[in-house]
Protein backbone atom coordinates (compact mmCIF):
# COMPACT_ATOMS: atom_id res chain seq x y z
CA UNK A 1 0.00 0.00 0.00
CA UNK A 2 1.30 3.09 -0.86
CA UNK A 3 1.86 5.99 1.21
CA UNK A 4 1.01 9.60 0.36
CA UNK A 5 2.73 12.18 1.76
CA UNK A 6 2.44 15.04 -1.11
CA UNK A 7 -0.83 16.67 -2.15
CA UNK A 8 0.51 16.39 -6.02
CA UNK A 9 1.17 12.46 -6.17
CA UNK A 10 -1.90 12.03 -3.82
CA UNK A 11 -4.06 14.45 -6.42
CA UNK A 12 -2.70 12.61 -9.32
CA UNK A 13 -3.00 8.76 -7.90
CA UNK A 14 -7.02 10.18 -7.22
CA UNK A 15 -8.01 11.70 -10.44
CA UNK A 16 -8.69 8.21 -12.00
CA UNK A 17 -11.45 8.61 -9.36
CA UNK A 18 -12.95 11.86 -9.88
CA UNK A 19 -15.79 10.85 -12.87
CA UNK A 20 -18.46 9.14 -12.46
CA UNK A 21 -16.31 7.25 -9.27
CA UNK A 22 -17.31 7.95 -5.60
CA UNK A 23 -14.15 9.01 -2.93
CA UNK A 24 -14.63 8.63 -0.01
CA UNK A 25 -12.29 10.17 3.40
CA UNK A 26 -11.97 9.23 6.71
CA UNK A 27 -9.37 11.23 8.45
CA UNK A 28 -7.86 10.06 11.41
CA UNK A 29 -4.63 11.00 13.75
CA UNK A 30 -3.68 7.54 13.54
CA UNK A 31 -2.37 4.98 16.23
CA UNK A 32 -5.32 2.93 14.37
CA UNK A 33 -7.40 0.52 16.05
CA UNK A 34 -11.27 -0.80 15.37
CA UNK A 35 -13.08 2.00 15.98
CA UNK A 36 -10.97 3.57 12.93
CA UNK A 37 -11.45 0.71 11.41
CA UNK A 38 -15.41 0.19 11.22
CA UNK A 39 -15.46 4.11 9.50
CA UNK A 40 -12.89 2.68 6.65
CA UNK A 41 -15.10 -0.27 6.40
CA UNK A 42 -18.37 1.90 6.41
CA UNK A 43 -16.47 4.28 3.72
CA UNK A 44 -14.73 1.10 1.42
CA UNK A 45 -18.88 -0.43 1.55
CA UNK A 46 -20.18 3.53 0.16
CA UNK A 47 -17.20 4.49 -1.72
CA UNK A 48 -15.04 3.53 -5.08
CA UNK A 49 -11.89 4.35 -3.21
CA UNK A 50 -11.19 5.83 0.55
CA UNK A 51 -8.69 8.20 1.56
CA UNK A 52 -7.26 7.55 4.89
CA UNK A 53 -5.65 10.51 6.44
CA UNK A 54 -3.23 10.03 9.12
CA UNK A 55 -1.98 13.15 10.87
CA UNK A 56 -1.35 14.41 14.36
CA UNK A 57 -2.20 18.22 14.10
CA UNK A 58 -0.69 20.25 15.85
CA UNK A 59 -3.18 23.42 15.63
CA UNK A 60 -5.72 20.94 17.66
CA UNK A 61 -3.62 20.20 20.59
CA UNK A 62 -3.67 22.72 23.86
CA UNK A 63 -1.07 20.61 25.56
CA UNK A 64 2.20 20.38 24.38
CA UNK A 65 2.95 17.10 26.67
CA UNK A 66 -0.09 15.49 24.91
CA UNK A 67 1.12 16.27 21.26
CA UNK A 68 4.71 15.00 22.14
CA UNK A 69 3.29 11.87 23.71
CA UNK A 70 0.34 10.75 21.19
CA UNK A 71 0.78 7.22 19.65
CA UNK A 72 2.21 7.64 15.88
CA UNK A 73 2.21 4.08 14.57
CA UNK A 74 2.64 4.53 11.16
CA UNK A 75 3.99 1.17 9.76
CA UNK A 76 1.39 -0.85 12.16
CA UNK A 77 -1.23 1.54 10.65
CA UNK A 78 -0.52 0.57 7.31
CA UNK A 79 -0.44 -2.88 8.13
CA UNK A 80 -4.10 -2.77 9.83
CA UNK A 81 -5.05 -0.87 6.11
CA UNK A 82 -3.81 -4.03 4.17
CA UNK A 83 -6.33 -6.37 6.06
CA UNK A 84 -9.18 -4.25 4.88
CA UNK A 85 -11.23 -5.30 1.09
CA UNK A 86 -10.75 -2.41 -1.09
CA UNK A 87 -8.77 0.41 -2.33
CA UNK A 88 -7.49 2.41 0.23
CA UNK A 89 -4.82 5.36 -0.04
CA UNK A 90 -3.04 6.58 3.03
CA UNK A 91 -2.67 10.26 3.17
CA UNK A 92 0.21 10.95 5.62
CA UNK A 93 1.47 14.74 4.50
CA UNK A 94 3.90 16.37 7.00
CA UNK A 95 2.64 19.27 8.21
CA UNK A 96 4.42 22.40 6.44
CA UNK A 97 2.62 20.45 3.28
CA UNK A 98 -0.69 20.41 4.21
CA UNK A 99 -0.63 23.61 5.66
CA UNK A 100 1.25 24.86 2.94
CA UNK A 101 3.92 26.45 5.12
CA UNK A 102 1.63 28.13 7.54
CA UNK A 103 0.85 26.02 10.79
CA UNK A 104 -1.73 28.06 12.23
CA UNK A 105 -5.77 27.60 12.86
CA UNK A 106 -8.31 29.57 11.27
CA UNK A 107 -10.82 31.68 13.79
CA UNK A 108 -14.12 30.02 12.61
CA UNK A 109 -17.61 31.32 14.91
CA UNK A 110 -19.33 28.07 15.32
CA UNK A 111 -21.17 29.75 17.46
CA UNK A 112 -22.39 27.58 21.00
CA UNK A 113 -21.31 24.18 19.86
CA UNK A 114 -17.81 25.26 20.08
CA UNK A 115 -18.04 26.79 23.54
CA UNK A 116 -19.27 24.10 25.61
CA UNK A 117 -17.70 20.85 27.72
CA UNK A 118 -14.40 20.37 24.70
CA UNK A 119 -14.46 24.01 23.63
CA UNK A 120 -14.20 25.07 27.41
CA UNK A 121 -11.71 22.56 28.77
CA UNK A 122 -9.58 22.52 25.09
CA UNK A 123 -8.37 26.38 24.05
CA UNK A 124 -8.28 26.57 20.36
CA UNK A 125 -9.42 23.10 20.21
CA UNK A 126 -11.73 23.47 17.38
CA UNK A 127 -10.29 25.83 15.51
CA UNK A 128 -7.51 23.63 14.79
CA UNK A 129 -9.74 20.83 14.24
CA UNK A 130 -12.25 22.44 11.41
CA UNK A 131 -9.12 24.29 9.89
CA UNK A 132 -6.91 21.00 9.34
CA UNK A 133 -10.52 19.17 8.24
CA UNK A 134 -10.79 22.03 6.22
CA UNK A 135 -7.46 21.48 4.33
CA UNK A 136 -8.05 17.76 3.96
CA UNK A 137 -11.50 18.30 1.97
CA UNK A 138 -9.58 20.90 -0.10
CA UNK A 139 -6.35 18.56 -0.71
CA UNK A 140 -8.53 15.33 -0.77
CA UNK A 141 -11.79 17.06 -2.74
CA UNK A 142 -13.98 13.48 -1.77
CA UNK A 143 -17.42 13.22 -1.80
CA UNK A 144 -18.47 11.95 1.39
CA UNK A 145 -16.13 11.94 5.29
CA UNK A 146 -16.83 10.01 7.87
CA UNK A 147 -16.37 10.55 11.60
CA UNK A 148 -16.75 8.77 14.64
CA UNK A 149 -19.81 9.78 17.46
CA UNK A 150 -17.37 9.32 20.16
CA UNK A 151 -16.00 12.63 19.48
CA UNK A 152 -19.62 14.25 18.98
CA UNK A 153 -18.85 17.42 19.32
CA UNK A 154 -16.32 17.08 16.80
CA UNK A 155 -18.71 15.68 14.33
CA UNK A 156 -21.12 18.85 14.37
CA UNK A 157 -17.87 21.23 14.41
CA UNK A 158 -17.11 19.26 10.51
CA UNK A 159 -21.12 20.03 9.93
CA UNK A 160 -20.69 23.17 10.63
CA UNK A 161 -16.93 24.29 8.96
CA UNK A 162 -18.37 22.53 5.85
CA UNK A 163 -21.41 24.75 5.76
CA UNK A 164 -19.26 28.11 6.42
CA UNK A 165 -16.77 26.96 3.79
CA UNK A 166 -19.56 25.87 1.66
CA UNK A 167 -17.89 22.75 0.84
CA UNK A 168 -19.56 20.02 -1.46
CA UNK A 169 -18.78 17.01 0.97
CA UNK A 170 -21.08 14.82 2.66
CA UNK A 171 -20.74 14.08 6.60
CA UNK A 172 -21.69 10.78 7.65
CA UNK A 173 -21.06 10.36 11.83
CA UNK A 174 -21.03 6.69 12.49
CA UNK A 175 -21.53 4.69 15.85
CA UNK A 176 -19.04 4.18 18.63
CA UNK A 177 -16.62 1.31 19.49
CA UNK A 178 -16.65 0.06 22.35
CA UNK A 179 -13.97 -2.78 24.10
CA UNK A 180 -15.89 -5.81 25.98
CA UNK A 181 -15.59 -3.48 29.17
CA UNK A 182 -17.07 -0.71 27.16
CA UNK A 183 -14.49 1.22 27.32
CA UNK A 184 -14.93 3.48 24.21
CA UNK A 185 -11.85 2.44 21.97
CA UNK A 186 -9.33 5.63 21.41
CA UNK A 187 -5.69 5.78 20.42
CA UNK A 188 -4.79 7.01 23.95
CA UNK A 189 -5.93 4.07 25.54
CA UNK A 190 -2.55 2.43 24.01
CA UNK A 191 -1.04 4.54 26.71
CA UNK A 192 -2.89 2.72 29.42
CA UNK A 193 -1.76 -0.32 31.50
CA UNK A 194 -4.04 -3.49 31.93
CA UNK A 195 -5.32 -2.04 35.55
CA UNK A 196 -6.07 1.35 33.94
CA UNK A 197 -7.64 0.18 30.85
CA UNK A 198 -9.73 -1.97 33.39
CA UNK A 199 -10.39 0.80 35.98
CA UNK A 200 -11.32 3.36 32.54
CA UNK A 201 -14.44 1.27 32.09
CA UNK A 202 -16.07 3.85 34.82
CA UNK A 203 -16.69 6.48 31.97
CA UNK A 204 -18.88 4.21 30.38
CA UNK A 205 -20.24 2.61 33.40
CA UNK A 206 -21.81 6.61 34.73
CA UNK A 207 -23.17 7.00 31.06
CA UNK A 208 -25.02 4.25 31.41
CA UNK A 209 -26.07 5.20 34.84
CA UNK A 210 -26.72 8.72 33.71
CA UNK A 211 -29.25 7.18 30.93
CA UNK A 212 -30.85 4.39 33.14
CA UNK A 213 -32.20 7.59 36.09
CA UNK A 214 -32.63 10.16 33.03
CA UNK A 215 -35.96 9.98 33.43
CA UNK A 216 -36.53 9.56 36.94
CA UNK A 217 -34.03 11.82 38.94
CA UNK A 218 -33.23 15.46 38.38
CA UNK A 219 -30.28 16.12 36.23
CA UNK A 220 -28.28 17.83 39.77
CA UNK A 221 -29.01 13.91 41.32
CA UNK A 222 -27.68 12.55 38.65
CA UNK A 223 -24.30 14.72 38.41
CA UNK A 224 -24.00 13.69 42.58
CA UNK A 225 -24.46 10.01 41.46
CA UNK A 226 -21.32 10.54 38.61
CA UNK A 227 -19.27 12.78 40.39
CA UNK A 228 -19.47 10.07 43.47
CA UNK A 229 -18.99 6.98 41.01
CA UNK A 230 -15.86 8.82 39.75
CA UNK A 231 -14.58 9.61 43.34
CA UNK A 232 -14.60 5.75 44.11
CA UNK A 233 -11.95 5.45 41.18
CA UNK A 234 -8.58 5.85 40.28
CA UNK A 235 -10.05 8.38 37.46
CA UNK A 236 -10.41 12.02 38.00
CA UNK A 237 -13.65 14.04 36.40
CA UNK A 238 -12.88 16.49 34.37
CA UNK A 239 -16.50 17.58 33.37
CA UNK A 240 -19.92 15.55 33.17
CA UNK A 241 -22.19 17.08 31.25
CA UNK A 242 -25.54 16.77 30.52
CA UNK A 243 -26.10 18.61 26.52
CA UNK A 244 -28.79 19.75 24.04
CA UNK A 245 -28.42 16.91 21.30
CA UNK A 246 -28.71 20.09 18.91
CA UNK A 247 -26.87 22.94 20.46
CA UNK A 248 -24.77 21.11 22.53
CA UNK A 249 -25.51 23.62 25.31
CA UNK A 250 -25.15 22.05 28.56
CA UNK A 251 -28.43 22.24 30.59
CA UNK A 252 -29.32 22.12 34.23
CA UNK A 253 -33.02 20.98 33.93
CA UNK A 254 -34.87 18.86 31.59
CA UNK A 255 -37.33 20.32 29.28
CA UNK A 256 -40.17 17.97 26.85
CA UNK A 257 -39.25 17.36 22.95
CA UNK A 258 -35.44 18.12 23.21
CA UNK A 259 -32.82 15.33 22.95
CA UNK A 260 -30.13 15.24 25.38
CA UNK A 261 -26.42 13.24 25.46
CA UNK A 262 -24.57 12.89 28.47
CA UNK A 263 -20.53 13.91 27.83
CA UNK A 264 -18.15 12.98 30.22
CA UNK A 265 -13.65 13.91 30.19
CA UNK A 266 -11.53 11.96 32.37
CA UNK A 267 -8.56 11.61 33.43
CA UNK A 268 -6.39 8.30 33.67
CA UNK A 269 -2.99 10.18 35.07
CA UNK A 270 -1.96 12.00 32.82
CA UNK A 271 -4.09 10.89 29.70
CA UNK A 272 -7.25 12.47 28.95
CA UNK A 273 -10.35 9.85 27.72
CA UNK A 274 -13.82 11.04 26.70
CA UNK A 275 -16.69 9.87 25.75
CA UNK A 276 -20.50 10.56 25.38
CA UNK A 277 -24.01 8.84 25.15
CA UNK A 278 -27.94 9.76 24.32
CA UNK A 279 -30.16 9.89 27.17
CA UNK A 280 -33.80 9.46 26.88
P1 LIG B 1 -8.71 10.17 15.95
O1 LIG B 1 -7.65 9.39 15.26
O2 LIG B 1 -8.83 9.89 17.40
O3 LIG B 1 -8.68 11.63 15.61
O4 LIG B 1 -10.08 9.62 15.34
C1 LIG B 1 -10.33 9.62 13.96
C2 LIG B 1 -11.79 9.34 13.73
O5 LIG B 1 -12.12 8.07 14.26
C3 LIG B 1 -12.71 10.38 14.40
O6 LIG B 1 -13.80 10.66 13.55
C4 LIG B 1 -13.14 9.65 15.64
O7 LIG B 1 -14.39 10.09 16.15
C5 LIG B 1 -13.22 8.23 15.14
N1 LIG B 1 -13.13 7.29 16.25
C6 LIG B 1 -12.14 7.24 17.19
N2 LIG B 1 -12.43 6.29 18.10
C7 LIG B 1 -13.61 5.74 17.72
C8 LIG B 1 -14.43 4.71 18.26
N3 LIG B 1 -14.12 4.06 19.37
N4 LIG B 1 -15.57 4.40 17.61
C9 LIG B 1 -15.93 5.07 16.47
N5 LIG B 1 -15.19 6.04 15.92
C10 LIG B 1 -14.06 6.38 16.53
Amino acid sequence: MEVFTENQTLSAALDPYRISKKIGIVPTMGALHEGHLSLVRRALNENDCVVVSIFVNPTQFNNEGDLVNYPRTLGKDVALLETLQGTVFVYAPKAKELYNNHIVSRSYNFGSIATEMEGKHRQGHFDGVGTVVCLLFKAVRPHTSYFGEKDFQQLQIVRKMTAIEKLPVKVIGCSIIREPSMLAMSSRNKRLNAQELQAAAVINKCLRMAAKYFREKSISEINTMVSNCFKQSSLTLEYFEIANEKTLKTVKRKRKGITYRGFIAAFSGEVRLIDNQKLS
